[in-house]
């Protein structure tokens, strides 16, 4: 049960003032449902402004305060954004440009022939001048020039800066007086505040031991979640699975395995035959071939009357493993089926007849191959695919299916650098795919000007007249701000490009339904479709060999990491294949290195080292992206730096006894359910 001290925090967003119906989705989408969500939403970065008297006086990219005169409101023409025209004393034009919902609020806020003082980032468009979306518009000038510097919070559709200040402000008041879960000496050594002045400053200035002791707790509360799981996986007994190699002797695979997959083969045989759990995570970098030693491992589980399961972190995904491993075990002569969350009524009904009863060897789906209503004979493996994509709870509750605990192989193709390996999957066992399969050639890489988008564009009309297929990757807009942009700028392209190459391009980004998702990725998988426009969808996984053209627009607002994941969808057959990374003309130093370093290596190790070097001291605060560390609060700089000294602390912790007793133990409690890394708690209570 969760502490009744942390229940303030744990109260709906809702019952802050000025939270109705109308905030709920945009704050869902940010995932702050709970005042504990709020008080860490900590700014992406602060802004320092200044104050203009008028345009001439300011240079785009700058963030000002200006007067303004509205002189017209341009609606938008479908796709395109709200415009409201408006010139400062001297006449100069600028546009406040608002898109989606946010243009609501634009005509509320900006009568025409009226003067309103606005704040926000001085842009150049074309020829025009414009702010997109003003962080304030007020009438009288006085409030607006108080806050020269402020936070810059991630926002959704629906909010504004002002309101998630005041959001903030709300929530820190209600905080409630914590016990100390960090020990005395290494708070006063490192000169950090308490939890709520680490917060209280935060939220209002650049503040780096506030900021560091924050993500200490986040890192403290998982290392201490990860070692109480593992201490108790070590209790629960497992099953030892053998396997007479009878199924595998039958495979007829059309490649020789490589070293590293028949060292990885055995490493993960020697654990399977064990009666303790495995707990292995197979890392190897993309198009390492991966799947074909999960296969192997699900054989081994089939040859011992037991059952397998392969979880895919998407529907796209899934599909693919899907009909990958049912051509590869067609002479093997094991049952395998699908599941995913789409697969209703009877089909669904049947599927789990036969897990139950065991007619089914080997289910392949998405997390709904663990939900309750799904029961398995006899689970002896689980392998997860893209094992990032998925939390540590999702984890652990298809390690608690079936009575004895089943073993666990867990892939990724994030080449993940030493200290996050820690960070993500506390002391796994760790195998390594580090030799690609042979005949691979290297990707040639080239950065091209954004301006020459017409060559490029003619270059991928040779490549598919030759008769190969390509991807094209429109860019993230903006991060967490404005989705709708990016959807936006993918269609625009996809329109652009379907004028040129008519039915055979197709669209597919993470917004189209399920089924619209495949049949588009399905058209391309089977050749019919030569283009593929997407946004980062296709990062993961996505495997067509006959693809070897990879365009990738703007691609300097991409991770490095990233930048490799997306690259790695190219090169897996053995023609010759082409990265083409177009990039905009405001190239940032590190935007510069990172795509130098994507044309000087393929290697994902090393890219991924350089990537954490880039981003820990490049970029500003908090720059966070989805799915890379399993941390909301700490950064990528901030893991490396602190994580070794939280993983002893915790350990120092765990050796008290392993029941979290005393004062610091009952701190430690409270903080494990601050951070939701609660189900490191309730195996203390299970065991
Ligand atoms: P990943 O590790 O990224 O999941 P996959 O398992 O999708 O990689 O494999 C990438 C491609 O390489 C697939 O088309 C697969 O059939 C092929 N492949 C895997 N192993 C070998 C091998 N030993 N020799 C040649 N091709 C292989
Ligand atoms: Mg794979």
């Amino acid at each position: 049960m969760r502490p009744d001290i942390l229940n303030p925090l744990f109260a709906e967003t809702d019952t802050l003032d000025g939270v109705g119906p109308k905030l709920a989705k945009p704050l869902a989408k940010l995932g702050l449902t709970r005042i504990r969500d709020v008080i860490y939403h900590l700014p992406e970065r602060f802004v320092t402004r200044r104050a203009v008297q008028n345009l001439d006086a300011a240079s785009p990219g700058e963030q000002i305060v200006v007067a303004l005169t509205v002189t017209e409101h341009r609606a938008s023409n479908g796709r395109g954004p709200y415009r409201v025209m408006a010139t400062d004393t001297l006449g100069n034009v600028c546009a406040l440009t608002y898109f989606g919902r946010a243009s609501y609020s634009a005509k509320k806020l900006l009568p025409v022939g009226e003067t309103r003082w606005v704040a926000g980032r001085l842009d150049q468009y074309g020829q025009m001048l414009q702010i997109v979306h003003p962080d304030h518009v007020v009438e009288g000038s006085g409030d607006t020039l108080q806050r020269l510097c402020e936070p810059v919070y991630s926002l959704a559709e629906g909010l504004t800066q002002p309101k998630v200040a005041s959001l903030v402000q709300q929530s820190l008041e209600r905080l409630p007086e914590l016990p100390e879960w960090i020990e005395t000496s290494q708070l006063d050594g490192a000169g950090w505040p308490g939890w709520a002045d680490a917060l209280a400053l935060a939220h209002k200035s650049d503040h780096e031991t506030a900021r560091d002791r924050l993500a200490y707790d986040e890192l403290l509360a998982n290392s201490l979640a990860l070692l109480l799981v593992r201490a108790e996986g070590r209790k629960r007994a497992g099953q030892p699975l053998r396997g007479d190699g009878q199924l595998r002797a039958k495979l007829e695979l059309p490649f020789p395995l490589t070293g590293a997959q028949k060292r990885s083969n055995e490493e993960i045989a020697g654990d399977m035959a064990q009666e303790s759990p495995m707990l292995r995570l197979l890392q190897g970098d993309v198009g390492a071939g991966k799947t074909v030693v999960a296969l192997e491992a699900m054989l081994v589980a089939v040859e011992s009357g037991a059952q397998a399961a392969l979880l895919a972190p998407t529907e796209i995904l899934a599909r693919q493993h899907f009909e990958t491993l049912q051509a590869m075990l067609r002479p093997v002569g094991v049952e395998i089926a699908r599941l995913t969350g789409r697969d209703k009524g009877r089909a669904r009904e049947g599927i789990l007849m036969g897990l139950l009863d065991g007619s089914i060897d080997i289910i392949v789906g998405t997390h709904a191959i663990f939900q309750d209503s799904v029961n398995y004979r006899n689970l002896g493996l689980v392998v997860i695919d893209e094992q990032h994509r998925f939390g540590v709870s999702q984890r652990l509750m298809l390690a608690a299916k079936g009575r004895r605990a089943p073993h666990t192989l867990a892939m990724t193709a994030t080449p993940i650098p030493r200290t996050l390996t820690l960070a993500q999957y506390g002391e796994m066992d760790v195998s390594r795919l580090d030799e690609l399969p042979p005949g691979r050639q290297p990707i040639d890489t080239r950065v091209v000007p954004q301006d020459r988008l017409a060559e490029v564009v003619d270059g991928v009309a040779r490549h598919v007249a030759g008769g190969q297929q390509a991807y094209w990757v429109c860019p993230m807009v903006r991060e967490n701000e404005f989705v709708t942009e990016d959807i936006a700028a993918a269609e625009a392209r996809y329109a652009s490009l379907r004028e040129r190459f008519g039915d055979d391009v197709v669209l597919v980004h993470g917004q189209l339904t399920p089924e619209l998702k495949d049949a588009g990725m399905q058209r391309f998988a089977s050749g019919q479709a030569k283009l593929l426009v997407a946004t980062t969808v296709i990062e993961v996984g996505v495997d067509v060999p006959a693809a070897t053209l990879m365009v990738i627009e703007q691609a300097e607002r991409f991770g490095l990491a990233q930048l490799h994941q997306l690259r790695g969808r190219v090169g897996r057959g053995a023609e010759k294949s082409v990265c083409l990374l177009l990039r905009g003309d405001a190239l940032s130093e590190t935007g510069k290195r990172r795509l130098a370093l994507m044309r000087e290596s393929q290697d994902g190790f090393r890219l991924a080292e350089e990537d954490l070097e880039l981003r820990g001291g490049g970029e500003l605060l908090g720059i966070r992206q989805s799915g890379d560390t399993p941390f909301r609060t700490a950064t990528l700089e901030q893991i490396q730096r602190l994580l070794p000294v939280a993983h002893a602390d915790a350990r120092l912790l765990m050796e008290h006894g392993d029941g979290l007793e005393g004062a610091r133990g009952e701190a430690a409690r409270v903080l494990l359910y601050l951070f939701e890394r609660d189900w490191g708690v309730k195996t203390l209570r299970g065991g």
